[in-house]
């Protein structure tokens, strides 16, 4: 342990942003890290407790109680090794997890929780600064080949994984980019793409392939692929966006949020793009849904000089404090006030959208009501929305975006080719060593578990990793 009583000598410090009006000018990134000297402080706030709750909370098992005393010692190489042994991508998780770990930290019961993010960024970041992030080649080769459906941090661990066990790994990826979600649904400003591409080189140098523009199931079908690699992971994500069929969805200016953020990822990364450009310059922009989609809409909509922001959400707003049925060290479902919120946006809450009003064209205004959520029925658990009377108003809606959540994997010869399952939830379906109904095809990641977070992709990489492994060895 770090400092004895080191949590009631120190603060819990924040990181400080650039200034809004300064930060919407750009798509960077626009946090100002704490200095090495006050991260080796916050590291002496852990309590090294007896159970470490933290890493329970963290998908991955990350050390945190380990790498928080390590750096109080200043042991950063060491603390980057023990970083390194349960995250593949560390750089991305301190720039875009949620951190379940801190909702779980002891000191979050009554104080503010150690700062674990932000520790774990400066580690990776200092790593890579004095070149201990270095490309390790296996000793031996197994001779097995396995090829990897997708690019995002689910099929990125995998690839890691396998090849360091020694088999040849060859990522396919439908899109021009490497890094799924990382590189086209996460705005800059929370992850700058040169990131993934520095972690992209390395994997390459240790002879990981990479194979962009090809789409599994349209430029080479899975049965082709099968008979040229010995196992097969599916790692496609879950694409399949929530709609909102209500009157008016055929009016021009309604669109899907990943079209939206895809387009403007592209466009930093100074790529081409053939649909037609979908801008929030001087209009008045509508996102329906709360959640991390709907923010970085928001963030980007903003950079992008909309005239007004509008955040509709159809369930209540969460309380500032956990509530008494949401206990530590449950992940605390408070009001998160994402740096996008405070860029400039209205949010509305228990709202239903009815209508988009339209010029015959174009979408013009939207309907809303407002919701109110009766207790919940003691049979299903479940809470029943009702609409309050002559609550309806419109509102202007020059571009609306549709931040609804995903409903599974998109549908398509990837898995329609070969029958592979789905549940009803419309993820693939697998065994408990994530093998689905094909022998020797795997699947991991969002494709499996459903529409999640970048840690969960990168536990789901690694396990499948693990059993593709033993199914080798067999
Ligand atoms: C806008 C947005 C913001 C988010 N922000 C956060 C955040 O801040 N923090 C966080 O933790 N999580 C966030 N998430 C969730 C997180 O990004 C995902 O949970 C994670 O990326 C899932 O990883 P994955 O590898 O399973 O799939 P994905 O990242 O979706 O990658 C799947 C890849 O497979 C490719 N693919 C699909 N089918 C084929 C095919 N047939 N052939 C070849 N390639 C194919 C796709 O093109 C894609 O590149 C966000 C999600 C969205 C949509
Ligand atoms: S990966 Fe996420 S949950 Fe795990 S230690 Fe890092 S911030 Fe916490």
């Amino acid at each position: 342990m770090g400092e004895v009583k080191g949590y009631l000598k120190y603060k819990r410090l924040e990181v400080k942003k650039e200034n809004v009006n300064s930060r919407i000018n750009h798509f960077n990134e626009f946090t100002i890290e704490l200095a090495d000297k006050e991260i080796k402080l916050q590291g002496a706030r852990c309590m090294d407790c007896g159970t470490p709750f933290c890493q329970s909370g963290c998908p991955v098992d990350n050390l945190i109680p380990e790498w928080n005393d390590l750096i109080y010692k200043n042991k950063w190489n060491d603390a980057a090794k023990r970083l390194l042994s349960t995250n593949n991508f560390p750089e991305f998780t301190g720039r875009v997890c949620p951190a379940p770990c801190e909702s779980s930290c002891v000191l979050a019961i009554n104080t503010p929780a150690v700062n674990i993010k932000n520790i774990e960024k400066a580690i990776i970041e200092n790593a890579f600064q004095n070149g201990l992030v270095t490309p390790t080649l296996p000793k031996i080769r197994s001779g097995k080949k396995i090829a990897i459906v997708g690019s995002g941090p689910s099929g990125l661990a995998a690839a890691d994984q396998l090849n360091k066990f020694g088999h040849l790994v060859t990522v396919f990826e439908k899109n021009e980019v490497i890094g799924g979600l990382l590189a086209l649904g996460i705005p800059d400003f929370k992850l700058e793409k040169n990131i993934i591409e520095r972690r992209i080189e390395i994997m390459k140098t240790e002879k990981v392939e990479f194979k962009t523009k090809i789409e599994i199931g349209v430029d080479i079908t899975l049965s082709e692929l099968k008979s040229e690699f010995d196992v097969i992971i599916l790692c496609g994500g879950a694409e399949q966006p929530r709609d909102l069929p209500i009157k008016g969805r055929e009016f021009k200016g309604i669109h899907f949020a990943m079209d939206f953020l895809k387009q403007q990822n592209r466009r930093n990364g100074k790529r081409i793009f053939t649909d037609d450009e979908i801008s929030a310059k001087q209009k008045n922009v509508i996102i329906i849904g709360g959640g991390d989609t709907g923010s970085d809409c928001i963030g980007t909509a903003i950079r992008q000089g909309a005239k007004s922001v509008l955040n509709l959400e159809l369930f209540p707003q969460a309380p500032k404090m956990r509530s008494i049925n949401n206990p530590w060290p449950e992940w605390d479902i408070i009001d998160r006030i994402s740096s996008s919120h405070e860029e400039g946006c209205k949010r509305e809450f228990s709202v239903l959208s009815k209508e988009f009003i339209g010029d015959g064209s174009n979408v013009k205004k939207i309907k809303i009501a407002r919701v109110k959520f009766e207790n919940p029925d003691p049979n299903t658990g479940r809470k029943k929305m009702v609409e309050i009377p002559d609550s309806e108003f419109e509102v202007e809606a020059d571009l609306v975006l549709l931040a609804m959540g995903f409903e599974g994997t998109s549908k398509n010869n990837l898995l329609t080719e070969l029958n592979i399952k789905t549940n009803d939830r419309n993820n693939v379906e697998t065994d408990d060593k994530y093998m689905t109904n094909i022998d020797g095809i795997f699947a991991s990641g969002d494709m499996r578990r459903g529409q999640s977070l970048v840690v969960w992709a990168i536990n789901e990489g690694r396990t499948v990793a693990k059993n593709v492994n033993e199914y080798l060895n067999k």
